[in-house]
């Protein structure tokens, strides 16, 4: 069963949208490595296709990023399902912030996973496909916000759980402030040609656990709104 209210055909999709591809893509994670099978689920739930543009739906479940428009991507889903599981190991986090909502794809991943997000997008069009989006899924567990997402969502603060999907050379500090004692924040760090994915862990007294993921490769984080 779906818990999406969209039309069951739309849904589900057609030809390279279908079951097939997107178990497809789901065993290739498992097969890549991702060890989290709520995550990879949740990922062969999530109708990605959705969060495209209709030129690209044939290739809506292969491992790849693809552009969304105004220079963005949507990320990789090997990408999405591996910072989604870096999230989640140390517990259920239940209030996540995305910074970079982009198309929208990995925030809606999180609101399969998680009670609450919160999501922030610096372009306009963008935040406003999103939300479509997210209302025709009928994702009423996440909030977003139209602002510059290297100031955090401070109203919200904290979280239990923190991710950013645009790479800068440093976690800007006011988002660091943003996480609880104890949370967890993954983001790629480092220039436009060379990015590792780090993690930070609260220890619970003002310090943090930092651990590389590996390397990945993100737009930039930029400052202010598009
Ligand atoms: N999570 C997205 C990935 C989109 S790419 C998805 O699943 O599709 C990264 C996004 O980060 C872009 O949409 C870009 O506009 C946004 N971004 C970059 N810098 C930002 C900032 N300072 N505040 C908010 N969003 C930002």
């Amino acid at each position: 069963m779906t818990p999406y209210p969209l039309p069951a055909a739309e849904l589900k999709g057609e030809g390279m949208t279908s079951q097939r591809a997107r178990d497809r893509l789901a065993n290739s994670l498992k097969e890549e490595g991702i060890r989290d099978l709520r995550v990879v689920d949740v990922i062969r739930n999530t109708p990605r296709h959705h969060f495209i543009d209709q030129a690209l739906h044939s290739r809506a479940y292969e491992n790849t990023a693809l552009p969304i428009g105004h220079g963005q991507t949507i990320s990789q889903p090997w990408v999405v399902a591996r910072m989604t599981e870096a999230l989640l190991e140390f517990g259920m986090p239940q209030k996540v912030l995305e910074i970079g909502t982009g198309s929208g794809y990995q925030a809606a991943v999180l609101a399969a996973l998680v009670p609450q997000v919160f999501t922030v997008e610096r372009i306009e069009e963008l935040l406003r496909q999103a939300r479509r989006r997210f209302r025709q899924l009928g994702l009423a567990n996440l909030r977003s916000r139209y602002d510059d997402g290297k100031l955090g969502w401070p109203d919200e603060a904290p979280f239990d759980a923190i991710i950013l999907t645009a790479a800068g050379d440093t976690i800007p500090t006011r988002i660091l402030d943003q996480l609880s004692p104890t949370g967890v924040l993954v983001a790629p760090v480092g220039s436009p040609s060379r990015q590792t994915l780090i993690r930070m862990r609260g220890d619970g007294q003002g310090d943090f656990i930092q651990e590389e993921l590996g390397a990945v490769s993100f737009v930039p984080l930029l400052g202010g709104i598009g």
